[in-house]
């Protein structure tokens, strides 16, 4: 055997059991496939690529429609293989040996993994007990550690919390580093980091095709940011990261934005008919903003809970054993039907 770098030896890969049920509702996934017109127009196009030659590298298309969609310039997108792929060149490119990424735990667990792959020390900031984040350790992090990357997630993952505007704002008055807003679930959200990018600012903001987009098959994530910040990406990337499939499907699901604010709508409600049901059981239910709802049963063991669950064929993320999240557990919203499952077996098992 050959012994792996000597700073990767502590470390666990990303577990996330994928175990064959009825009701899966453990990934955040859309619980929608796309529209059929989608597919469609998508086969349709892969009829035409010229599959012997590589790819636009700078995917001009797709990110001219991106940008197109957010009201900025194609400058200001960067788009690769998942968000997880645009962190970990995010982290490439500021972060690795000898510098600093700070995170406000509990929140996404691949920051911190990306940033120790990457070589970076991590700075662990806590949240509250509520899992808000008070100013005063945001200032004491950014005082004690001076990090070269600043994480906020919002909608946080795996808390549901939108982060307010305003502490986004406070950490950009703090941080001389970049400040990398997630927003994996922002558009389940009522607010987002984008209205505050601006060339002079060291603010990116991170999206993904996974979530919203009933598309967490195709494997596409954008950043939006200043150009600077898009032109150094650009230094790190490996040459033709992006397929021509993928461009071609992140292109033509941007003229299906309807169909996609639609699923959205959906979710959302049933995010908010779901979390009043829970609010009538011997749970805590922190107030989401994503399309997934943390919950603490006060009566029985979470873990416990996860297992009457599954014995019912029903998956959620057992995030009971996780550090800060004693007996938590998180459900991914998922269609009408689902729902009704999860909440019956929710109530037999606790009543
Ligand atoms: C799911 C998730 C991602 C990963 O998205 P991909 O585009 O599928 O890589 C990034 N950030 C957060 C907070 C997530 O929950």
């Amino acid at each position: 055997m050959i012994p792996v770098r000597d700073d990767l030896r502590v470390l666990e890969g990303y577990h996330s059991p994928q175990v064959d049920v009825d009701v899966r509702l453990n990934t955040n996934e859309s619980p929608l496939p796309p529209p059929d017109a989608f597919r469609d127009a998508l086969a349709a196009e892969l009829s035409r690529v010229e599959w012997h030659r590589y790819p636009d590298r700078a995917a001009t298309r797709l990110r001219e429609a991106i940008a197109d969609w957010h009201g900025v310039d194609p400058s200001m997108v960067f788009a690769a293989n998942g968000s997880n792929e645009v962190l970990q060149t995010i982290l490439l490119a500021y972060a690795g040996a000898g510098r600093r990424v700070a995170t406000f735990e509990p929140t996404y667990q691949m920051h911190a993994q990306i940033a120790r792959v990457v070589g970076s020390e991590v700075v662990e900031g806590e949240r509250n007990a509520d899992f808000t984040l008070d100013p005063a350790e945001m200032r004491r992090v950014v005082a004690d550690h001076d990090p070269h990357v600043t994480f906020l997630t919002s909608p946080n993952n795996p808390t549901g919390l939108v982060e307010p505007a305003e502490r986004v704002t406070e950490l950009l008055d703090l941080a001389n580093g970049l400040v990398v807003a997630d927003e994996a679930y922002a558009q389940f959200a009522d607010w987002t980091a984008l209205e505050l990018l601006d060339e002079q600012r060291p603010l990116v903001v991170t999206r993904t095709f996974s979530k919203t987009w009933s598309m967490a098959g195709v494997r596409l994530g954008y950043a939006i940011g200043p150009t600077w910040f898009v032109d150094d990406l650009e230094k790190v990337v490996l040459p033709y990261h992006l397929d021509a499939m993928k461009q071609l499907a992140g292109c033509v699901a941007l003229r299906f934005v309807d169909d996609m604010n639609d699923r959205v709508r959906l979710i959302v409600s049933e995010r908010e008919r779901l979390a009043a049901a829970m609010a009538t059981l011997p749970i805590d239910v922190t107030p989401s903003g994503a399309n997934f709802i943390l919950f603490r049963p006060t009566t029985i063991a979470g873990r416990e809970v996860w297992q009457h669950l599954l014995d019912r064929s029903i998956l959620v993320r057992d995030c009971s054993g996780w550090p800060r999240l004693n007996d938590c557990l998180r459900v991914t919203v998922g269609t009408p039907g689902e729902n009704d499952a999860f909440l019956t077996g929710l109530k037999e098992i606790l009543e």
